[in-house]
C-alpha cells in the first residue's frame, strides 16, 4: 500500500489512532481506555503453504488481529488482497471495535487477511488456501472468542469452506464460528446486502433531515462489489440518480444516471463494468464516458460513496471533492489529513464505523440464530437492522450537534463512551487507588 493511500506517515493503524485521539478531545474518557485501544489484544501472523494446480508450492502470508474483546467476542472480516499487511489489518480490527460499539452490539473487534491476488488462483487453489488459513489459525478463532466474516474478495462460499474446515478440525459442526455463510450452511437471510442496506438506512435518515429530493440527487459509487452494488441498487430504486460507478479497472459516468440492476447483472455475469440496459436477459450497451477511480472522487455529484478500499481521499485530493456529502461505505477511505480538509470545507462525512455497520449487525443476527437454533425471516432481519441503523444514526447526528463536531468525531465519541463504560466496569486507576474509606 502506498503512502498516499495510508496517510501522512504511511501507517494505516497510526492514522486510525489519530482519528481516535482527535475524538477523545471532545469526549474525555479514562486514559486507560485509549491505552487499551492502542494495543491490539492478540496478533497472529501465519505462512500458509498451498499446493498449486501445476504441482508447485506457494506460501501465502496471513494475519488475524483480535483488537479488543471488552464488550464481547471479537468480530471482523477476512480480506484477500495483494496489499494486505499487518498495519492494515490492525487498523481494520480497531475500526471493528469502534463499529460494534457504535451499533451497540455485544462484540469487540477483529480482522484478518491474506496477502494474495485471488483473481490469479483457480477455484480449487482458493479452497485449499482458505482451508489452510483456518488450519493455521487453530483456536485463535472460535464462536466465543473471535468470529470472522467476509470482506474484500471473500464471499459466502469462502466462509462456508472456512466454517467446514473449523468444524472438521474441532470434531463438531460449529456454524457460529463464522458469519456471512451461504444460507444453506447456516447463513442468515439478509446478510448478503446488509452492508449496502445499512448505508441506505443511514442515507434515508439524512434525506429526511435535510429534505433531499432523491430524483434530484446525484450519486457516485467507487467500488462496485458487494457493498457498493447493494447501496447503489437501493438508492436507484428510490429514484436517486447514480451517475458513476467503478471497479478496480476504472469507472463509467453517465449524466442521465445508470440502470443499476442492469449494471449489476452484466458486472456479475461478465466480471466487467459496462454501461448497459437489460430487458430480461437481453442487455444492450448504452453510451457512457469512462472515468478513472481518481476522477470519480472529484465528480460534480451530491453524494459520494467510496465503497472500495482505504486511503482514497487524502490531503492531496480532498480539496477537489465536489460532493456535499461523503458516505464511507468502505473502511477507512478517508485519511485523517483528508478528513481535516473535508471538515474545513464543510463537507458532511458519514464515517465508516456508522455507514457500513449494517454488515456486522446482520452478522450478529446470524451468530444469534446459529447459537439459538433459530431462523429469522428476511422481514425480521431487515426490520431489526433498520431499527438499529436509524437509532444510531439519530444518536450520532444529535451528539454531533451537542458537541459541535463533525459526524466522525460524534461516532467515535459514542463508541468511546460505550467502550469506556465497559473498561471502567472492570476498574481503572481511580477505583484501585481508592481504598474504600
Ligand atoms: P468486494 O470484494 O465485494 O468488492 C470490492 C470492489 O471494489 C470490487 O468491485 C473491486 O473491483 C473494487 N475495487 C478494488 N480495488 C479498487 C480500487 N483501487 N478502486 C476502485 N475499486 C476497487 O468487497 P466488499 O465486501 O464490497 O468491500 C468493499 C469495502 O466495504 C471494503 O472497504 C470493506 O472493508 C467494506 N465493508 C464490507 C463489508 C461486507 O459485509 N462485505 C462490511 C463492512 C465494510
Amino acid at each position: 500500500m502506498s503512502d498516499a493511500m495510508t496517510g501522512a506517515n504511511g501507517d494505516v493503524f497510526r492514522d486510525a489512532l489519530t482519528k481516535l485521539e482527535r475524538a477523545s478531545a471532545h469526549r474525555p474518557v479514562d486514559p486507560e481506555v485509549l491505552l487499551r485501544l492502542e494495543h491490539p489484544k492478540a496478533m497472529l501472523h501465519v505462512s500458509v503453504p498451498v499446493r498449486m494446480d501445476d504441482g508447485s508450492l506457494r506460501v501465502f502470508e496471513g494475519y488475524r488481529v483480535r483488537h479488543d474483546d471488552t464488550r464481547g467476542p471479537a468480530k471482523g472480516g477476512i480480506r484477500y488482497h495483494p496489499q494486505v499487511n499487518l498495519s492494515e489489518v490492525k487498523a481494520l480490527a480497531l475500526w471493528m471495535t469502534l463499529k460494534c460499539a457504535v451499533a451497540g452490539i455485544p462484540f469487540g473487534g477483529a480482522k484478518g487477511g491474506i496477502s494474495v491476488d485471488p483473481k490469479t488462483l483457480s477455484r480449487l487453489e482458493l479452497e485449499r488456501l482458505s482451508r489452510g488459513f483456518i488450519g493455521h489459525l487453530g483456536n485463535f478463532i472460535g464462536p466465543e472468542t473471535d468470529i470472522p466474516a467476509p470482506d474484500v474478495y471473500t464471499n459466502a462460499m469462502v466462509m462456508g469452506w472456512m466454517m467446514d474446515e473449523y468444524s472438521r478440525l474441532n470434531g463438531r459442526r460449529t456454524p457460529a464460528v463464522i458469519t456471512g455463510k451461504p444460507i444453506h450452511l447456516g447463513g442468515s437471510l439478509g446478510r448478503d446486502d446488509a452492508t449496502g442496506r445499512g448505508a441506505y438506512y443511514v442515507i434515508k435518515e439524512l434525506e429526511q433531515r435535510h429534505h433531499w429530493d432523491p430524483f434530484a440527487t446525484r450519486v457516485a459509487v467507487q467500488g462496485f462489489g458487494n457493498a457498493g452494488q447493494h447501496v447503489a441498487a437501493l438508492l436507484h430504486q428510490d429514484g436517486y440518480k447514480v451517475v458513476a460507478v467503478s471497479d478496480s479497472q476504472g469507472g463509467i459516468y453517465r449524466e442521465e444516471g445508470f440502470d443499476i440492476p442492469s449494471l449489476i447483472h452484466t458486472k456479475n455475469e461478465s466480471r466487467k463494468l459496462r454501461a448497459v440496459y437489460c430487458e430480461g436477459t437481453v442487455c444492450e450497451m448504452v453510451p457512457a464516458e469512462t472515468v478513472t477511480n481518481e476522477e470519480l472522487l472529484e465528480l460534480d455529484v451530491d453524494v459520494l460513496i467510496p465503497a472500495a478500499l482505504e486511503g482514497q481521499i487524502t490531503e492531496k485530493n480532498a480539496d477537489r471533492v465536489q460532493a456535499s456529502t461523503v458516505v464511507e461505505v468502505a473502511n477507512g477511505p478517508t485519511t485523517s489529513d483528508g478528513d481535516a480538509v473535508l471538515a474545513d470545507r464543510g463537507i458532511t462525512v458519514v464515517p465508516d464505523i456508522l455507514a457500513n455497520a449494517g454488515g456486522v449487525t446482520v452478522s450478529y443476527f446470524e451468530w444469534v440464530q446459529n447459537r439459538g437454533g433459530l431462523s429469522w425471516t428476511l422481514e425480521e432481519v431487515q426490520n431489526r437492522l433498520s431499527e438499529i441503523m436509524s437509532r444510531e444514526t439519530l444518536a450520532i447526528l444529535e451528539l454531533g450537534e451537542e458537541l459541535g463536531s463533525d459526524l466522525r468525531t460524534a461516532a467515535y465519541a459514542l463508541a468511546l463512551g460505550r467502550l469506556g463504560a465497559a473498561v471502567e466496569a472492570q476498574g481503572t486507576k481511580g477505583y484501585f487507588n481508592d481504598d474504600g474509606d
